[in-house]
């Protein structure tokens, strides 16, 4: 075995360790989280992942940077095939993939997705140093910048490691178009004879150690997309919009004021976040000045649970209360419940669930609501409407007109085929 051969297996070795370390530190809360019953029914999940991550449906709303994914998506995905080659190559000589047609389509097909995701990474940084929307605003902005230049690092080690085969005479060079107008510039660069050689071992040492610093560095980044994304999409809530989470009124404690708390998928929420600011830029109350953006809630959250979890002690936030130190008690109640925030978010990250579940804590373990608030749901439990000032219970004002007044679940008289007609004057009947 070659002195690079071993150097090679030590260090994809220790990457492997060191990222799979990395990994069982997210495992581990996500794993002793309960599961949501959200499995089933397969189809319309399994629709939705397609719909939502192959076609980019939500993210295509803005054309520009839905291309510019997309772009990334697909080029990353068949750049796998790269990947395989450099490290079965790295490890054995013999390794080929010729026979599925390495050195022809895929050849051709690795070329081409190389030149798109360089065109996708150059858009990204144009979109974030130019563009620079302000939903962006509080995202991790050097985190994306080392992305983006691994993601970079990939494709051009890749293609500037073929262009030295090919001036080496590699059988490939027909399919490789974009490589072999590299290696035809080599020569301007002093790679010429032995050094070719060695520039294409130096550049497949670069391919292979920027696919291992991206396994290693997606753990604690938000491009661990790249794994929570497609099961977030699949276990979506599928229930009408808007419709809460009820909570189950014997457990020892209601609501959420504990991170530990949070269920599987809610966990996996916290992952998925690409940190895309979509949220942010539709929630009314981070618009008008409100101590809220949902795309920090769910950094806050996550970064929460990352410091409890790495057993950081004091430091950071894993000192902190969730409710009080990491987010804050106007935070949960500016929130409208619009939904907007659902609706933008590319990843189907759940904001509201968590929202209501920590205002449940606060006004059924704390009994700490805002003043305005506390009054109105006073009322509605007195009462069953938020008003004050008033001794009239919800359904006083039709106490004498026609009303048929439901009762949870019965249906309509429209929704009830040959139902009869509404009751005569004096047919009120409060069946709560
Ligand atoms: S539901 Fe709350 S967090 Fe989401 S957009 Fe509406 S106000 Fe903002
Ligand atoms: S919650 Fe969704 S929309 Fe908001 S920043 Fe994260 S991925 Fe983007």
């Amino acid at each position: 075995m070659s002195i690079e051969l071993a150097l090679r297996l030590v260090v994809i070795l220790a990457a492997l360790v060191w990222a799979g370390l990395r990994f069982s530190r997210l495992a581990r809360p996500l794993l002793a989280a309960p599961a949501e019953a959200r499995l089933w029914p397969f189809a319309p999940r399994a629709w939705g992942v397609v719909v939502n991550i192959l076609g980019h449906a939500r993210l295509l709303r803005k054309p520009y940077a839905g291309l510019l994914h997309m772009m990334m998506f697909f080029g990353f995905m068949f750049l796998l095939t790269a990947v395989v080659q450099a490290f079965g190559e790295g490890i054995s000589p013999l390794f080929a993939l010729d026979m599925f047609g390495g050195a022809t389509w895929i050849a051709l097909g690795q070329d081409i997705f190389a030149i798109l995701l360089l065109v996708a990474v150059t858009m990204a940084v144009f979109q974030r140093v130019v563009l620079a929307p302000p939903r962006f605003e509080g995202s991790n902005k050097g985190d994306a910048a080392i992305i983006l230049g691994l993601i970079a690092a990939v494709a051009i080690g890749m293609l500037l490691q073929n262009a030295c085969q090919i001036r080496g005479g590699d059988p490939s060079a027909a399919w490789r178009p974009i490589s072999s107008v590299l290696a035809t510039l080599l020569p301007s660069l002093g790679l010429t004879g032995p050094a070719v050689q060695a520039g294409a071992t130096a550049f497949a040492w670069l391919h292979m150690l920027a696919i291992l610093a991206f396994l290693v560095y997606i753990p604690g980044s938000k491009h661990l997309h790249v794994f929570a994304g497609i099961p977030n999409v699949y276990l979506r809530d599928l229930q009408p919009a808007g419709r809460l989470i009820t909570t189950d009124l014997e457990q020892p404690k209601l609501g959420l004021s504990e991170i530990s708390q949070l269920g599987r998928k809610q966990v996996l929420d916290l992952f998925a976040c690409t940190e895309c600011g979509r949220c942010q830029e539709m929630c009314p109350a981070y618009a008008s000045g409100k101590p809220l953006s949902p795309k920090l809630l769910i950094m806050g959250l996550r970064d929460h649970l990352l410091d409890k979890q790495a057993g950081n002690g004091d430091q950071g936030s894993a000192g902190g209360t969730l409710i009080g130190s990491v987010i804050k008690e106007e935070t949960i109640w500016a929130c409208t419940t619009c939904r907007a925030c659902m609706e933008a978010c590319p990843l189907f990250i759940e904001h509201v669930p968590k929202i209501i579940d920590m205002r449940r804590h606060l006004a059924m373990e704390a009994a700490n609501v805002p003043d305005g608030i506390s009054g109105a749901v006073l009322s509605i439990e007195q009462r069953g409407h938020p008003w004050a000032g008033t001794r009239f219970s919800r359904l006083d004002w039709c106490r004498d007109l026609d009303v048929r007044v439901l009762k949870p679940g019965e249906a309509t008289d429209a929704a009830r085929p040959g139902a009869p007609a509404a009751r005569g004057k004096g047919g009120f009947r409060d069946s709560r």
